[in-house]
């Protein structure tokens, strides 16, 4: 199956993690992939192993999303080498976790700043090409704590919360021009990310996933893999939880 042949897609965050495995899922069918995350190492590590699999499948970019006239010299650049973008997830993303009463002014800015204008950034600098483009997708990475909230994360539950309402806007706002816009919403999926967590905590995470087991990237790779196809042209302002049946 090849459903991304001819479509140019970015995703951010690609460097590690579900990014790097929705960068890959989009390459092997066909797509090239620009494939952003902040550091140099990790995106030219994550689309040399995609163009082991799928040769010159993957170009990597170092950029932070949080900076906003970086992502549109990206813009330009992905322009440029690669040519118009029909395919745009929003990915990266950060913890800085702690209860409220001890979080620092810069954890909550951190968060904020790349979660949230981190793709007030890149759907700004790429709309343009998107709205002239063949099957036009954008595709936010929230999470289940923008859903449900999580002790110890408003900063993350905020910025995934307002990752959502920015998709239904857009989504209202980009219909006329042909572009969906979706979220999808993970619960618990084996990354680094989670990595970092205690033992006791991912104990208590697993007890509330009906499913009994945590996630893999592939369960979200897939999902967004379907949302970016052309078979999803009718789909748009939906948030989509892929969590093992955590929030039903
Ligand atoms: P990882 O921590 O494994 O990877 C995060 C990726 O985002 C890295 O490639 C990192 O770049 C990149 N990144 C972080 N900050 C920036 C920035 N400012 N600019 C550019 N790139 C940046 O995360 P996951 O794969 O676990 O998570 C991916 C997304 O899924 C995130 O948005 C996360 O919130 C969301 N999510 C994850 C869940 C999980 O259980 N894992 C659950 C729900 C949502 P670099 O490699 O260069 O450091």
């Amino acid at each position: 199956m090849s459903r991304f042949a001819n479509k140019i897609a970015v995703v951010t965050g690609g460097g590690r993690g579900i990014g790097q495995e929705i960068a890959r899922t989009l390459a092997a069918e066909g797509a090239k992939v620009a494939v952003v995350s902040r550091s140099a190492a990790s995106c030219g590590k994550a689309a040399d192993e995609i163009n082991a699999e799928f040769p010159a499948a993957a170009t990597a970019y170092a950029v932070d999303v949080a900076d906003h006239a970086a992502v549109q010299e990206l813009a330009k650049k992905i322009g440029d080498e690669l040519g118009a973008v029909n395919i745009l997830i929003n990915n990266a993303g950060v913890t800085r976790d702690g209860l409220l009463m001890r979080m620092k002014e810069e954890d909550w800015d951190t968060v904020l700043d790349t979660n949230l204008k981190g793709t007030f950034n890149t759907v700004k600098a790429f709309m343009r090409p998107l709205m002239k483009a063949e099957d036009p997708r954008i595709i936010n990475i929230a999470s289940v704590i923008g859903l449900i909230g999580n002790a110890g994360q408003s900063n993350y539950s905020a910025s995934k919360a307002g990752l959502i309402g920015f998709t239904k806007a857009i989504a209202r706002e980009l219909a006329g021009r042909g572009v969906t816009c979706n979220a999808v919403a993970p619960g618990f999926i084996t990354t680094d990310m989670t990595g970092e967590l205690p033992e006791a905590v991912k104990e208590a995470v697993l007890a509330k996933i009906p499913l009994g087991s945590f996630g893999e990237t592939k369960d979200i790779a897939a999902m967004v893999a379907y949302l970016a196809s052309p078979a999803a042209r009718y789909i748009t302002g939906q948030v989509f939880a892929v969590d093992g049946g955590m929030t039903m």
